[in-house]
């Protein structure tokens, strides 16, 4: 449900895939284990040793992590029989996410990617339900396959609740497409109805909060605002893509091509003659007059400033080696997806080999913000 930020760990690849963990699931891995050993295990097994518990608490919290991963690896396996690359499975703190290099074509693709989720996940209920019935209380397993058949199958029934982020949205999302032959009708339908879902959740949690279930309130509260956040989003991110396309660089790309300075600068010297002199935010380093790397105030403002004497531009820019690059007649919208992608705030844009300019998100917000006031 949240894009794919940094700090992750990859853990391994899946079909060439890489699986990422956010490290805010150790903590959970570590809440749930706690809790697991502390009441469940304990109310149906109170002879147990205590080594015996805790092992058996952290196994059945790997498991359920397990089954988040086999459900976002479900989604993943569709997603590359209909023709769309993964670009990374995650998991994090209220599940998992299968980051896609693309959008489904057809609403039949895009309603096999969603549903095979929630499918999964009823796959494996009713395999810890299997287990639990064909071993029962032996071994201590009976508890634990019983709360990961529940849990798997709630898992199941929340991602149906039928608005985005969830795999119920984009069911819905294209049911409607599929009836009205727009995406965008359904998209605006399936983020409508996850607001309308992450609203009821709020009220929901505020109301168990006034009962006196504080944390459980909470938690639901602050899981309706994670939801409208990605609704939004989600909704926002696509209409803007259809305010994208057909649009060329060169058409958003600015006139004036940035300033260059010399890769032997002092950051020092940038600041004073450049920055707060001019006013100038974005550069283009050269050495012996020759474009080598891009450079912008983020780059300069995370360095600390008693080291602004010492650091030069050199040491500090993205060498245009390590950049991706596009052509003034490139799709808007694949210089977009690059930047977001590899999470630039600018592009170098060269015609030929010869680098035009820098294409910079300022330009792509001040082109939108200009769209939206005209209207077209
Ligand atoms: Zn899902």
């Amino acid at each position: 449900m949240m894009g794919s930020g940094n700090g992750n760990i990859t853990i391994g690849y899946v079909w060439g895939i890489p699986i990422q963990i956010n490290p805010s699931l150790f903590l959970i891995l570590a809440l749930l284990t706690w809790t697991l050993a502390g009441g469940l295990l304990p109310a149906a097994y109170p002879e147990m040793s205590d080594l015996g518990r805790w092992l058996t608490a952290l196994l059945t919290a790997l498991l359920f992590f397990a089954s988040i991963l086999f459900h976002e690896l479900a989604h993943a396996w569709v997603a590359r029989r209909n023709s769309i690359p993964v670009v990374s499975v995650t998991l994090y703190i209220f599940g998992g996410i299968a980051q896609l290099g693309g959008k489904a074509k057809t609403p039949g693709a895009e309603f096999r990617i969603a549903a095979v989720g929630p499918a999964s996940s009823i796959f494996l209920a009713a395999v810890f339900y299997g287990i639990n019935q064909g071993f029962g209380d032996r071994g201590y397993l009976g508890a634990s396959s019983e709360w990961l058949a529940f849990i798997n199958l709630i898992l199941a029934f929340f991602n149906l609740l039928p608005g985005y982020p969830l795999d119920g949205g984009r069911i819905l999302e294209s049911i409607v497409w599929g009836f009205t032959r727009k995406q965008e009708t359904g998209v605006k339908v399936a983020g409508t109805a996850g607001q309308i879902i992450a609203y009821g959740l709020m009220a929901i949690g505020a109301f168990r909060a006034f009962q006196g279930d504080i944390i459980g309130g909470i938690w639901m509260i602050m899981i309706g605002f994670i939801l409208h956040n990605a609704a939004t989003t989600e909704k926002k991110a696509f209409l803007q893509q259809g305010q994208l396309a057909g649009t060329q660089v060169s058409q958003v790309m600015g006139i004036v091509r940035e300033p260059e300075v010399p890769a032997g600068l002092t950051l020092q010297l940038l600041v004073e003659q450049h920055i707060l002199g001019r006013g100038q935010g974005s550069f283009i380093v050269t050495a012996a007059g020759n474009p080598v790397g891009i450079l912008n105030l983020r780059d300069v403002s995370q360095v600390p400033r008693t080291d602004w004497d010492q650091m030069t531009t050199g040491d500090v820019m993205t060498p245009l080696t390590d950049l991706p690059r596009v052509g003034p007649n490139d799709e808007l919208l694949t210089a977009v997806q690059l930047m977001d992608a590899n999470q630039l705030l600018q592009l170098p844009v060269f015609d030929g080999s010869r680098l035009a300019g820098l294409l910079t998100r300022d330009e792509v917000i001040h082109h939108l913000r200009l769209r939206s006031e005209a209207g077209v």
